[in-house]
């Protein structure tokens, strides 16, 4: 995200004639996507053009070709669907098809097509490319263009965009409307497992994924289902239904109430026959529970976008006009993809061909190439799927004496996923003959009280879906009493630490990390998940917790736009949480189409305050009949002292000559509360089940002879009457797990703690969000209006 800069404006030289398109299923978050397109097209000064329903429109040409202005895209970002609609069209299948929307595009002196779709769309837009030399001659030959007229249009330039909520395409981790549509699954599935539980029921839960199990496989991590059918994980046909009966039955045995079975509507078995939600329910009755099925259908691809499918829209729609203006005939089509925070270009040849290959693997039966196929956190996910679902049957065990004691401990304000966290690691660390340990209510309560519990299966079976935090949390620091940690730590012989929290977690984590030298029974491997609305952890672009928050604000401000738009002349001053950091700010006024964002890191004056009134202005007046939509500015908590929420408000009002009057919202404790997404769910297994993997890594050195050369040195203590070697000397040991770029990495406190941290304003001193406020400014015309000046 950092490298994205805004140098052109509307004097940039390589103006171009750009179309964008949206074809094939739709998806939330293709309105974000066109919106971003034709914003960052007009702002590089080139002209953007709406292709109406898909390819029809293309082939078809006259009003389903349309020229967009600026304001002709207002309010979309709130909008579920695609505006612009989209199509299966036969005819561009044909030569016939796409030569007709060849002419269509030399007519409008359009030279470059973005296409938001799936692999089918992206596929004919790489064969239109391919041929769009061969389809111009023709017409030529034909006489509908003169050598002179196509003389500008020897190459056509296409990105690709991919909008699919299947989130079947390689080489991206995700695809615009896949987190949308999870979300919308991880919401029924809740509604459901509180009726389910009522009547102690069985749910058989279809979802869509016809030849991907993407969504199928989160929503069972995001929903704690007891079993899912995907298509890349055929199931044995002699063995599932046992096998479904037996896991199913252990779980009631053990206590739960109620039965999930996720089933993608692609589900197979390894004969290729399909395994339809008749068939499983057929077995879960067979097993005595009382099942019912719920297919969701649509109500998948529908609604509004979630937060992050706004963003990675939005982000990715800007990048598209940067390709397009970057491409030279020589470069292969892209197409604009993501990994892990980094937006990046593959060429698009490749990404569709991987994604073709997926299903042939399955075709022919080759179901480990299939999963090997998508993304590498495909299998991961999978993996860690089982082992808070299915290894709970004694099958992977390790040997005794590889068997830990972990802690795991809530630090700092409360956040969405804590539960959901804790839950898995507990689950993972079961399956593996671990002992976890919740230590209660934050340090202070291990210090005053010693309250530590070991959690049990039945413990957490339900915390995927609880916010807040069941072991209790607050801001105590394991410095309140150095001495009493170190006894607890002693007499409870831990392994290893799990730390989840914000910015406290982060100094808790480093005090623990620097009392090793006073205290050597901290020499054990400590980790930190960073877990806070704020998302300001120093190591990390993501923490838990912040993608629920942000889903919660984007709820509210588009409510306060709607209300501001009904009541025409009002304008709304949001004050959102995140300390000292911005990025929440930056994040939600970006998707959710703010005129202003105000943050620590940009300083507020008078002259910005005075320029975003000329942009309200502005942009009232280009608000005509029922093109009308609210207007909204988002301001930090801690933005600036003199600058306050309320006081901004005054100056606006105060200076609109009547012509509008504002008003304060402040969502306040709303932001850290509530149910976690599945972004959070998915994301706290991954997190808790790697840190206690952590764990076991570095207390498998310990037993290790042969320790390589940055191990070596390490000190001896007695554990469970054993002399071993402790990990502590070793300082990458106590770590924070997190997101940088396109890497997960641990890295160890010590250098965050020295190099990225700012201590004193509690956040780390690369804003990784940086481009997020000025793709912000670029899209609301902030940036436009200051270049005019
Ligand atoms: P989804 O993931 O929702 O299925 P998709 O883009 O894969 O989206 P398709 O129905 O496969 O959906 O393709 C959409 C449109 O793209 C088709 O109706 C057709 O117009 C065009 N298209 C697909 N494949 C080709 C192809 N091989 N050649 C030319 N055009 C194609």
């Amino acid at each position: 995200l950092k490298e994205t800069t805004f140098t052109a404006s509307s004097s940039d030289s390589r103006k171009k004639k750009i179309a964008v398109m949206t074809s094939g299923g739709d998806s939330q978050g293709m309105n974000a996507a066109v919106r971003a397109v034709v914003r960052a097209g007009i702002f590089h000064g080139c002209d953007v053009f709406a292709v109406y329903e898909g390819y029809s429109g293309l082939v078809h040409g006259k009003d389903l070709i349309k020229k967009m202005e600026w304001e002709d895209v207002r309010g979309w970002l709130a909008l579920g669907g695609t505006l612009i609609g989209t199509a299966r069209c036969a005819e561009f299948r044909e030569r016939w098809g796409r030569l007709a929307g060849a002419k269509n595009m030399i007519t409008n002196g359009i030279d470059a097509l973005v296409v938001c779709g799936g692999d089918g769309s992206l596929t004919g837009a790489d064969l239109f490319r391919a041929e769009w030399p061969s389809l111009v001659e023709e017409l030529v030959r034909k006489g509908e263009f003169t050598e002179e007229e196509v003389a500008p249009y020897k190459h056509l330039t296409i990105v690709g965009l991919v909008g699919s909520i299947d989130n079947d395409m390689s080489g991206t981790d995700s695809t615009i409307g896949a987190n949308s549509s999870l979300e919308r699954i991880r919401e029924m599935v809740d509604y459901i497992d509180a009726t389910a539980t009522s009547h102690s029921r069985a749910f058989v839960v279809e979802v869509m994924g016809r030849h991907c199990g993407w969504l199928a496989l989160n929503a069972g991590i995001a929903t704690g289902a007891d079993y899912i059918f995907i298509p890349e994980r055929a199931a044995n046909p002699l063995t599932w239904k046992e096998e479904l009966k037996e896991v199913c039955r252990r779980h009631r045995e053990k206590g739960r109430r109620k039965t999930t079975v996720i089933v993608a509507e692609g589900a197979l078995d390894s004969d290729l026959r399909p395994i339809t939600s008749e068939d499983v329910k057929n077995v879960l009755v067979d097993l005595g529970l009382d099942t019912r099925i719920t297919t969701l259908g649509h109500v998948q691809r529908g609604g509004t976008a979630v937060a992050s499918d706004r963003l990675l829209a939005t982000l990715q729609g800007v990048e598209a006009v940067k390709a397009v203006l970057d491409l030279t005939p020589e470069d292969p089509s892209p197409l604009i993809g993501i990994l892990e925070n980094k937006i990046v270009r593959q060429p698009l040849v490749d990404a569709v061909k991987l994604t073709k290959s997926v299903a042939t693997a399955i075709e022919s039966k080759d179901f480990d190439k299939a999963i090997s196929l998508r993304n590498t956190d495909f299998i991961e996910s999978y993996d860690n799927f089982l082992s808070i679902s299915q290894y709970d049957d004694g099958s992977h065990l390790l040997p005794a004496d590889k068997q830990l004691n972990i802690a795991i401990v809530h630090v700092g304000a409360s956040s969405a996923a804590l539960n959901a966290a804790t839950r898995s690691f507990v689950l993972y660390a079961l399956s593996k003959g671990h002992t976890p340990y919740a230590i209660q209510n934050g340090f202070s309560g291990l210090i005053r009280h010693g309250s530590v519990k070991k959690l049990d299966w039945i413990d957490v079976e339900d915390w995927h879906g609880i916010g807040g935090s069941l072991i209790g949390t607050n801001r105590s620091l394991p410095s309140l009493d150095l001495g009493t940690v170190a006894y607890y730590f002693q007499k409870l012989k831990f392994d290893g630490l799990i730390i989840v929290g914000g910015f406290e977690g982060f100094t808790a984590l480093h005090e623990l990390s620097e009392a090793r030298k006073q205290f050597p029974i901290f020499n054990i491997p400590l980790t930190l998940i960073p877990s806070t609305v704020s998302n300001n952890v120093p190591g990390t672009e993501y923490s838990l917790g912040s993608d629920t928050c942000l889903n919660s604000l984007v709820d509210y401000c588009d409510a306060i736009k709607q209300s501001a738009s009904a009541s025409r002349r009002r304008v709304f001053v949001v004050e959102v949480q995140g300390g000292h950091s911005g990025y929440v700010a930056s994040y939600i006024g970006l998707v959710t189409g703010a005129v202003a964002v105000y943050t620590p890191e940009d300083r507020v004056s008078l002259k910005t305050i005075q320029e975003d009134i000329e942009l309200l202005k502005e942009n009232y007046n280009q608000d005509q009949g029922e093109n009308r939509s609210g207007k909204m500015l988002i301001r930090n908590e801690t933005a600036s002292t003199i600058f306050t929420t309320e006081l901004i408000a005054d100056i606006i009002q105060e200076s609109s000559n009547e012509k509008f009057e504002t008003r304060t919202a402040i969502p306040g404790h709303v932001q850290q509360g509530g149910a976690p997404t599945a972004v959070d769910r998915v994301n706290a297994s991954r997190f808790a089940i790697k840190c206690a993997k952590f764990i076991e890594q570095w207390n498998g050195k310990i037993n290790d002879n042969d320790l390589d050369g940055s191990d070596k040195g390490l000190r001896f203590k007695f554990y469970h009457g054993k002399k071993v070697s402790t990990v502590g000397d070793n300082e990458k040991s106590a770590a924070v797990i997190g997101i940088k770029g396109s890497e997960l990495k641990f890295t160890d406190i010590e250098s965050l703690w020295d190099h990225e941290a700012n201590i004193e304003l509690r956040k780390g001193n690369t804003i990784h969000w940086e481009s997020l406020t000025a793709i912000g400014d670029v899209l609301s015309g902030r940036l436009l209006l200051r270049n005019r000046r």
